[in-house]
């Protein structure tokens, strides 16, 4: 590690200390505290994750300067915004700070969300840009924690939002993971098969979770064809950490371990969520599809399963079926 990896590192897990105390020692975190109970965080949670507050008054800068860090290095972490003359003033305002970190728990960027969305056209989660140490393409929320977990497990979970994870871990799920906001990159993905031969993917049960499902199977499959994966469903319209709030643990880790499906099923549903099967057209357009799918799969014995279901449910001849089937999977050898 060079010096200026090290000092941007040094600076990240100073600030990082100072959110923290904020938020648990100090008046002006008392509204974040609050919020956070609110959402069900512990104490024990809060300082699991180093969970902070940037308050409105921007303390950061000065504090860091105090410690004798300058305006050089501090330039370079990307957690102040600049005033043309050159001074430096903290980029997080008013939001709680969710610290990123490396494969071995450093803390290397922030994310900070807002403790409102109403009346606001600011984003709600806000991460650090892009800096020496932190490529958002690479990093994995909770990795360094979980990486350890599915040496136990034999596999990660991955989520949508940081909140997802922090919801699992509470439920003794430690090896959630979750990518920045963006959708699953193929830095990611490598990363991931260094750990595990086998992904849950467990995305918000709205259409952007759906969208977002359908993306990853199709980019690990392409990417990391070894790497197995499990689908598990949300009940729609709500994501992990609502459905802990709601239910509780003992629920919730039922759910990981019951609502799964395997990424052909998540894929035959998925092809029909905008199409109206009463109609002929869509019907048919429906079935070619689904027989490309199940095609892919390299199971006889599971392609038997799916067409049986597509036999029963459209009332068709399964030879014209499997003719098909056998057509497209020679095409493919
Ligand atoms: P919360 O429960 O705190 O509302 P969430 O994780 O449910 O957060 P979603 O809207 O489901 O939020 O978005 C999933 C993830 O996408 C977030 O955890 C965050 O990483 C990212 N994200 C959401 N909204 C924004 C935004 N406006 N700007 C940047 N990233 C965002
Ligand atoms: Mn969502
Ligand atoms: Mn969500
Ligand atoms: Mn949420």
């Amino acid at each position: 590690v060079d010096s200026l990896t090290a000092q941007l590192i040094d600076v990240h897990e100073l600030a990082s200390k100072l959110y923290h105390h904020i938020l648990v020692n100090t008046a002006a975190g008392e509204r974040a505290l609050d919020y956070l109970t609110k959402r069900g965080l512990s104490k024990d949670i809060i300082d699991q994750f180093s969970i902070g507050y940037a308050p409105p008054q921007r303390l950061m800068y000065q504090f860091l300067h105090d410690k004798n860090m300058d305006d050089d290095l501090l330039r370079q972490t990307g957690l102040f915004l600049e005033w043309q003359d050159g001074h430096l003033y903290d980029r997080f305002v008013d939001r709680v700070m969710f610290p990123i970190k490396n494969g071995s728990g450093k803390v290397i960027a922030f994310s900070g969300r807002l403790l409102s969305t109403e009346n606001t056209d600011q984003p709600k989660y806000l991460n650090s840009p892009e800096t020496k140490i932190f490529n958002k393409r690479k990093v994995l929320f909770n990795f360094d924690i979980a990486r350890k977990a599915a040496r136990r497990d034999g596999k990660l979970v991955l989520f949508e939002g940081f909140m997802d994870v922090i919801a699992a871990y509470r439920a003794d799920v430690t090896n959630g993971i979750a990518s920045m906001g963006t959708s699953l990159t193929e830095e990611q993905i490598s990363t991931i098969e260094r750990v595990t031969s086998s992904i849950d993917v467990c995305y918000d049960g709205d259409s952007a979770g759906q969208n977002a499902t359908n993306r990853a199977i199709s980019v690990i499959s392409e990417q990391a064809p070894k790497l197995e994966i499990e689908i598990v469903s949300m009940p729609a319209g709500i994501d992990p950490d609502e459905y802990l709030q709601k239910y509780g643990a003992e629920k919730f880790k039922d759910w990981l371990s019951s609502a799964r499906q395997t990424p052909v099923s998540f894929g035959l549903k998925y092809l029909r969520h905008d199409l109206n099967l009463d109609n002929e057209a869509d019907q048919i357009n429906y079935l070619n599809d689904a027989i490309k799918l199940i095609a892919t799969v390299s199971s006889e014995m599971e392609q038997d399963i799916y067409v049986n279901q597509l036999v029963a449910e459209f009332n068709l001849d399964k030879t014209a079926i499997t003719g098909q089937l056998r057509e497209l999977t020679r095409q493919r050898v």
